[in-house]
């Protein structure tokens, strides 16, 4: 079976039916969620479902049984996630799985990112394990910034702190696809940098005034101002200063790579900026 947990994400649930698009059969496919019961659309159409959460090992390893190839996306628990995955990763090596497929960030190796620390780790333990793997470096969501037009065209402006650093942000659900065809492959590669075609973020303000007909400009702040601004705004602390963390790396290049690993394993070039802004406003 090709086990996908995370599968009561917004990722996850797109792998899912990518899966079923390119014909896997329903009854092949494990989906993977703490909550069951969120999965029972799925369910429906004869995908088998089991309930697992990543600090309970012993749910884990039931629910990889008899896994053949395995997708672990990352988890959501920011700080807790090593301990986490290493049991999905002990679970796929129990399980004697052919291959471990994991949702990693760009330039994982490389990256200044604070949140790149936990994908790293995860990546040497996968290594560590001896299970033949391949590492999804996923760059940015594009929806992270497609959530925020409404929010910039209020303000006339999109804030951040990445000055001219370019990020290869693509649409969540490209990365599904990307990720559900990498499972497929009899031989994927070890990596993949995936990502879309790069843009600054005063491209991004150009492309929202582009498809608003609202003039929105980008001003490049201080990341500590980025951080207040965007609590002050309601954002859950830890998560501004991963934001603005996050708009340094892109400044330094951290969340940018070649469009070509994304584009061959979809097939296609990667959503365009210009496209996923016309199909929101
Ligand atoms: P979601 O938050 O929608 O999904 C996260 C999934 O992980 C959910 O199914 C969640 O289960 C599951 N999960 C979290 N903690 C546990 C746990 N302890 N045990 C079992 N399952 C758990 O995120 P997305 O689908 O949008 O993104 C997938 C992952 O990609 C994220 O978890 C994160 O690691 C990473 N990410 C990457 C971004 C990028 O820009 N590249 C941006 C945001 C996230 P439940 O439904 O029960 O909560």
């Amino acid at each position: 079976s090709l086990v996908v947990t995370g599968a009561t994400g917004q990722l996850g649930r797109h792998v899912v039916s990518s899966l079923l698009d390119r014909g896997v059969a329903a009854g092949k496919i494990v989906a993977v969620g703490r909550d069951e019961e969120r999965l029972a659309d799925l369910a429906g159409l004869g995908v088998q479902t089991r309930s697992a959460d990543y600090n309970d090992p012993a749910s884990v390893a039931t629910a990889l049984e008899g896994a053949e190839r395995v997708l672990l996306i990352s988890g959501s628990e920011v700080g807790q996630r090593l301990p986490q995955h290493q049991a999905v990763i002990d679970a796929a090596k129990a399980a004697g799985v052919q291959l471990l497929a994991y949702t990693s960030i760009a330039n994982a190796d490389t990256s200044g990112l604070t949140l790149a620390g936990e994908h790293l780790a995860t990546e040497q333990a996968i290594i560590a394990s001896g299970l033949a793997h391949t590492f999804l470096r996923n760059s940015w969501y594009l929806d992270l910034y497609l959530d925020q037009v409404p929010t910039y065209v209020e303000h006339g402006t999109v804030l951040g702190a990445a000055g001219d650093g370019r990020v290869s942000a693509a649409v969540r659900t490209d990365f599904a696809e990307a990720a559900a065809a990498a499972l497929l492959l009899d031989a994927p590669q070890e990596v993949y940098e995936l990502g879309g075609q790069g843009f600054t973020l005063s491209e991004l303000a150009a492309a929202v005034t582009e498809a608003t007909g609202t003039t929105v400009g980008y001003t490049d702040v201080p990341a500590e101002q980025l951080t207040t601004v965007l609590a002050g705004a309601g954002v859950p602390e830890q998560f501004a200063a991963i934001l603005a963390d996050a708009d340094l790396g892109l400044g330094r290049g951290d969340l940018e790579v070649a469009p070509d690993d994304l584009a061959t394993l979809l097939g296609r070039p990667a959503t365009s900026l210009a496209d996923a802004l016309r199909s929101t406003v």
